[in-house]
């Protein structure tokens, strides 16, 4: 009975995106300060974006709203649907060649007509602060890395900030790309965790997250990540960003903290919901990260912690 009650009442530790993400961004902006100071330097973020995906639009206009807030000087530089690679070539090669730009970043994903990986390798390696530049790519996984790539850098600090130790720890990555799950099991592996990494053909998927201490998912399908994946007590990372617009789907996925997800649905017509069930995360998770207010704030703190770098090591500091 008494252990029927404590299932009943266990609650995952929500594990805070915004604190973490504001402590990153109070040190980043001190040093910015510093760096004004003392040297007489501004460092500054070129972020261009190539057509009107609302979604990027948002995550540029937070970017920069970031650097407004940590004292980096930025250009937004949109452009339009139709751009050609070599359109983009030119504007990043320009990017480049401009003293006074230490950041560059190109929103992915980019139009279909577009060459990514040939506007990704033109991006000067000094100013990649995205880190998806073949060269960082390479140093990160060689264990030197230069910079690392804002949602994996992030997801560490987030680990570390809270105190969830990695040295040991059993981690499971779900999902392979080049911007979260390939990096952030590479960082994780630096750190001395034994890494699963997993994907689409993983057999018995449950069975094997369920080993892990330390979950990530980085999947992109909503709520996919069900208590049966879940080691009691585990630290889930949800990394996923996608929409709902059902509100049974939300009653069910959110449980007792529906409501206002229902409002946004009936308001907007979507609310956010990660790879991760939240409601069954609870049940059985130690921690995890609530979307939004998780992983997503902290790629933005890592975007400015990057610049930042890329201004001081242009400049030999
Ligand atoms: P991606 O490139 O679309 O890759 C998805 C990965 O998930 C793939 O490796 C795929 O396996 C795996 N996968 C798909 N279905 C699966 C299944 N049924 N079982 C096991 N694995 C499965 O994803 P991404 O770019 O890493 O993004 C993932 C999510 O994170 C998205 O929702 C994205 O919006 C979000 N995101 C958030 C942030 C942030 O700052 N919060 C940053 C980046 C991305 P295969 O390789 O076998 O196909």
């Amino acid at each position: 009975m008494a252990a029927m009650v404590a299932e009943k009442t266990h609650c995952a530790e929500l594990l805070d995106g915004r604190m973490a993400a504001d402590a990153i961004k109070q040190e980043v902006a001190a040093e910015v300060a510093a760096l004004k100071r003392e040297r007489g330097v501004v460092p500054r973020l070129a972020a261009v974006i190539v057509g009107d995906d609302p979604a990027s639009a948002v995550y540029v206009r937070n970017k920069i709203r970031a650097c407004a807030e940590v004292g980096i000087a930025s250009d937004h530089l949109p452009m339009p649907a139709a751009t050609t690679t070599a359109e983009l070539l030119a504007v990043v090669n320009k990017l480049n060649q401009d003293d006074d730009v230490d950041g560059i970043l190109v929103q992915l994903p980019l139009p279909e007509q577009i060459a990514e990986i040939e506007i990704i390798e033109a991006i000067d390696t000094a100013k990649d602060v995205d880190a998806f530049h073949p060269m960082n790519v390479g140093l990160l996984a060689l264990g030197r890395p230069r910079f690392v790539p804002c949602t994996p850098a992030g997801i560490i600090e987030l680990l570390d900030r809270n105190q969830i130790p990695i040295e040991g720890a059993n981690a499971c990555v779900i999902g392979r790309s080049q911007i979260v799950g390939k990096p952030v099991a590479s960082l994780l592996l630096q750190r001395h965790a034994t890494v699963t990494i997993c994907h689409s053909r993983t057999h018995d998927l449950p069975a094997v997250t369920r080993q892990a201490d330390i979950l990530i998912a980085a999947i992109g399908r909503p709520a996919f990540v069900t208590g049966e994946f879940i080691k009691p007590g585990a630290a889930v990372i949800d990394v996923g960003v996608n929409k709902i617009n059902d509100a049974d789907k939300a009653r069910e996925f959110f449980g007792s903290d529906a409501e206002p997800r229902i409002e946004a649905i009936e308001k907007k017509g979507y609310t956010l919901i990660g790879d991760v069930h939240p409601a069954e995360a609870d049940r059985v998770a130690g921690k995890r990260t609530p979307v939004p207010g998780g992983v997503g704030l902290l790629t933005v703190a890592m975007l400015m912690r990057n610049t930042l770098q890329a201004a001081k090591w242009r400049r030999g500091l």
